[in-house]
């Protein structure tokens, strides 16, 4: 049983992966913010996190808006106090032929995936350093590694988000700190149902043979759950998480 005290911020932290780590993060132990888009569902995580004995907060907020992010941190240091744990989890994906990716589908998934998370990092470094220690766990994608056929947005994203989550790591190594990227395949989520449809309705092809085709391309033999990328973001996390800095994990 892994134990964590602290304070930490998971965006994206509503639904999918995001809410299986805050829930996790709290199991442990941690007082937990989650930040997204939508109040409802990061409410609900707030209330299930309280309801585990931890301090929570909910705060929508888009982490394409830096002024929105800045502000969200705001409010978490002065509710909470400095945070100790960022997972950059919020993320987007854009299912569509290189030669049809515009410039908006282009800027909006590099803004979400990898401006959003420098933005973070940027608000929790500066007290990381003044405190000596500090987790950066950045949910990328094996994206990251190869690349992706009809995600070219995507899996560029990922790639930068791995490169930044590297230069954190050899950077801040010094002052405690740790950066890692969680590198899964296909995780059952939304993100997920929601390319199954897109490949269904733009192919006629059944669900099934939509799965078994992604699957098949990244090498998969089943699809993940949040729960198993959870459990590797609270080893990261924790007291033996000190030990891995600069690492893409890879979850297949
Ligand atoms: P979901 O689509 O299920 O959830 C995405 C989460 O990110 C939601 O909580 C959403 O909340 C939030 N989000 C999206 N855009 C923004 C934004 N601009 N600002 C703030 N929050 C935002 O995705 P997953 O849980 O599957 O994905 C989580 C992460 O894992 C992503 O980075 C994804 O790329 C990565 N990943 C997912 C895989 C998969 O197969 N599912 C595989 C590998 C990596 P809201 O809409 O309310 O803003």
């Amino acid at each position: 049983m892994i134990s964590l005290s602290g304070i930490a911020v998971i965006t994206g932290g509503g639904r999918g992966i995001g809410r299986a780590i805050a829930l996790s993060f709290a199991q442990a132990g941690a007082d937990v913010a989650v930040l997204g888009r939508t109040a409802a569902p990061l409410e609900q995580v707030r209330e299930e996190c309280l309801a585990l004995g931890v301090r929570a907060l909910a705060i929508p907020c888009d982490v394409a808006d830096t002024a929105a992010v800045r502000a969200a941190f705001a409010a978490i240091r002065g509710e909470l106090g400095p945070v100790d744990i960022l997972v950059n989890n919020a993320g987007i994906t854009a299912s569509v032929k290189f030669a049809e990716t515009d410039d908006a589908t282009w800027e909006r998934v590099m803004r979400v995936n990898v401006t959003g998370p420098f933005v973070c990092c940027r608000e929790v470094v500066p007290t990381m350093i003044e405190r000596g220690g500090g987790r950066i766990i950045n949910i990328a994608s094996i994206a990251a590694l190869n690349g992706i056929p009809y995600s070219s947005a995507y899996s560029a994203s990922k790639h930068a988000l791995l490169g930044l989550t590297r230069s954190l790591a050899l950077e801040l190594a010094r002052n405690g700190i740790t950066a890692n990227a969680i590198c899964p395949g296909w995780v059952e989520t939304d993100m997920l149902a929601d390319t199954l449809q897109n490949i269904v309705a733009k192919t006629g092809r059944s669900a099934e043979d939509a799965l078994a085709s992604v699957l098949a391309i990244s090498g998969q033999p089943r699809v993940i759950t949040p729960d198993e990328v959870a459990a590797v973001a609270l080893r990261l996390a924790g007291p033996d998480g000190a030990q891995t800095n600069g690492e893409a994990i890879v979850l297949a």
